[in-house]
C-alpha cells in the first residue's frame, strides 16, 4: 500500500479537512503549513513542501529554499484545531540534483549521533526520560515600560493569582516552596493536568505520572516513561505543544522558562538515561559504585568533563542560569552521587534493576532544542567512553552531602557550571570537538549557534531591566 493511501485511509474515516505539517526551526519552536486534504497525493512523499529556510534559522535568504519531506509514521490528529486536522512531522532536505538532508536540521543531527553511537560499537540503542517541569499562570499580563523597554511577564502577580489565590481554591494557599505533591484543594490543576496526560497518552507518549511541583506559584511537574532517543525528542515537542494549547484551553498560560519567579523553584527538564546494546543495558553492574557499570562511569566522566559547553545546547537562554543557583534543588556544582539533588548527575536510588539503571542529569531545561541537547547529551557521554574518563580521578565526586552548604573553601575545590550563557557560549567555542566528531554536528552549526546566541545574549543585557529601575531610578 502507498504511503497516501494509509493516510487517506486515516482522513476518510475521521473526516479531516487539512493536513498539516509541522517543523522543528533553529530555536527549537514548532512551525506549522497546511494543505486541504483535496491536495494531498503520493508526490508529497517524494516532492514534499518547499518553504523558506532563513526565517526558519537555517539559511541565508539567497540559499533559503527548502523542502519538507513528511513521515507518514508520525500522523496523528490533532487535538487543539477546530477544523479535523491531520498532523505529521518529518525531515528537512536541501534542494540539489538530488534533495540531500539538510545537516543542521536537529532531528537529522539526533539521528546522526546514533548512526555514530551505534558505528563506534558502543551501544545500539539509548533511551531517554525527560521530566517537564513548567508554571500554570491565571493571567500573564505584559507591560510595555517606558523609555520602550521590552516586554516584561507581571509573573508577581500572576503567580499570586495562580497557585495563591486563584478564585476556585477557597483560600487554600500553596505554602511558599511547599507545593512538591500537593493534594487538593490547594493543587487547583489536577484536573487540567490529567487532561494534558490523556491527550498525550491519546498521541502516544507514555506518561508516567504527574503532580504538583515545589513551587508554590502554580508549578507544575509532567514525567514521561523512558524512550528511544530520537522518538523522544519529537515526543518533547509534542509534549510542550500539549502543555502549552491544553493550557490556553482551559484559560491559562503555561510557561518552562527556567526562572520565572525570582526566589522561588525554577523549571528543570532532567533528563534520565541509559544504553542498550543487543536490548542488553550496558550501564549496569552490581559491583559498581551505585551499580553502575565502569561503561557508565566514562559516559558520566564524559558528560561532567563536557558541561560546561554542554550548557551552550542544554541551558541555551540568558534566564537559564537564573535557575541553576543554590537553594532551589538545581545544580550549581560539578558532580555526581546518588540521590543528591544538589549534584549536576543523580543516580536515583529507586532504580536497581538492571533494565532500570540509569541516571539523570539535572541541568538541563526546556529552552533547550530538544534535538540538539539529546544528540549533545550522547555526543558528550561517547566521548567520556572513548577515552576512558573516571570521574572520580578528576574530582567530580562521588559527593554525598549537600553541595550548596559547603563550607567556603571546600566549595572552592569543586568546579561550578558556567554562571552565564555567555560564559556557555565561550566553553563552547573552546571545546567542540567532541560535537563534530564523526560530522554530527556540522561546524556551520556550532558557529551559527554562536553567532545567535551571543547576539541574543548582548542584545538582552543591553535592555533596561525592571530590577533596575528599582535600584537606579531615584538616584
Ligand atoms: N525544580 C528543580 C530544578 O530546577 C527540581 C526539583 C525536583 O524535581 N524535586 O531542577
Ligand atoms: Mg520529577
Ligand atoms: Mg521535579
Ligand atoms: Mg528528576
Amino acid at each position: 500500500m502507498s504511503k497516501s493511501t494509509e493516510v487517506l485511509r486515516i482522513c476518510e474515516e475521521k473526516g479531516i479537512r487539512m493536513i498539516d505539517f509541522k517543523m522543528t526551526d533553529l530555536n527549537g519552536r514548532w512551525r506549522h503549513i497546511t494543505i486541504p486534504v483535496e491536495r494531498f497525493d503520493e508526490e508529497i512523499f517524494t516532492q514534499g513542501i518547499g518553504f523558506d529556510g532563513s526565517n526558519y534559522g537555517y539559511a541565508p535568504v539567497e540559499k533559503s529554499d527548502m523542502v519538507f519531506i513528511p513521515d507518514p509514521e508520525t500522523a496523528v490528529v490533532d487535538p487543539f484545531t477546530e477544523i479535523p486536522t491531520l498532523t505529521m512531522c518529518g525531515d528537512v532536505c536541501v534542494i540539489g540534483k538530488e534533495n540531500k538532508p539538510f545537516d543542521q536540521y536537529p532531528r537529522n543531527v539526533s539521528l546522526r549521533a546514533i548512526q555514530y553511537m551505534k558505528e563506534q560499537g558502543i551501544a545500539d540503542q539509548m533511551l531517554i526520560g525527560p521530566e517537564f517541569e513548567f508554571h500554570l499562570f491565571d493571567n500573564v499580563s505584559y507591560m510595555v515600560e517606558p523609555q520602550r523597554m521590552a516586554f516584561t511577564v507581571d509573573t508577581r502577580q500572576a503567580a499570586w493569582n495562580s497557585g495563591r489565590e486563584s478564585a476556585d481554591n477557597k483560600g487554600f494557599l500553596v505554602p511558599g516552596g511547599g507545593g512538591y505533591h500537593i493534594a487538593a484543594p490547594q493543587d487547583t490543576a489536577y484536573t487540567l493536568r490529567s487532561r494534558m496526560c490523556m491527550m498525550l497518552q491519546e498521541w502516544g507518549v507514555d506518561v508516567k505520572y504527574h503532580h504538583h511541583e515545589v513551587g508554590g506559584s502554580g508549578q507544575m511537574e509532567i514525567e514521561v516513561e523512558l524512550g528511544d532517543m530520537v522518538d523522544m525528542a519529537d515526543k518533547t515537542m509534542i509534549i510542550k505543544y500539549v502543555i502549552h494549547n491544553a493550557a490556553v484551553q482551559a484559560g491559562r498560560t503555561a510557561t518552562f522558562m527556567p526562572k520565572p519567579i525570582y526566589k522561588e523553584a525554577g523549571n528543570g527538564m532532567h533528563v534520565h538515561m541509559l544504553l542498550l546494546k543487543d536490548g542488553e543495558p550496558v550501564f549496569y553492574d552490581e559491583d559498581g559504585y551505585s551499580g553502575l557499570s565502569k561503561t557508565a562511569h566514562y559516559f558520566i566522566g564524559g558528560l561532567l568533563k563536557h558541561v560546561p559547553s554542554l550548557c551552550a545546547f542544554t541551558n541555551p537562554s540568558t534566564n537559564s542560569f537564573k535557575r541553576l543557583v543554590p537553594g532551589y534543588e538545581a545544580p550549581v556544582t560539578i558532580g555526581y552521587a546518588t540521590s543528591n539533588r544538589s549534584a549536576v548527575i543523580r543516580i536515583p536510588a529507586y532504580a536497581k534493576t538492571p533494565k532500570a539503571k540509569r541516571f539523570e542529569l539535572r541541568n538541563p531545561d526546556a529552552t533547550a532544542n530538544p534535538y540538539y541537547a539529546y544528540a549533545a547529551i550522547l555526543m558528550a557521554g561517547l566521548d567520556g567512553i572513548q577515552n576512558q574518563i573516571d570521574p572520580e580521578k578528576h574530582g567530580w565526586g562521588p559527593f554525598d552531602c549537600n553541595l550548596y552548604d559547603l563550607p567556603e573553601e571546600e566549595k572552592a575545590k569543586i568546579q561550578s557550571l558556567p554562571k552565564t550563557l555567555e560564559e556557555a557560549l565561550h566553553a563552547l567555542e573552546a571545546d567542540h570537538e567532541y560535537l563534530t566528531a564523526g560530522g554530527v554536528f556540522p561546524e556551520r552549526l556550532i558557529e551559527i549557534w554562536l553567532k545567535k546566541k551571543r547576539a541574543e545574549s548582548r542584545e538582552l543585557s543591553q535592555i533596561p531591566h525592571p530590577a533596575e529601575f528599582q535600584r537606579y531610578f531615584d538616584l
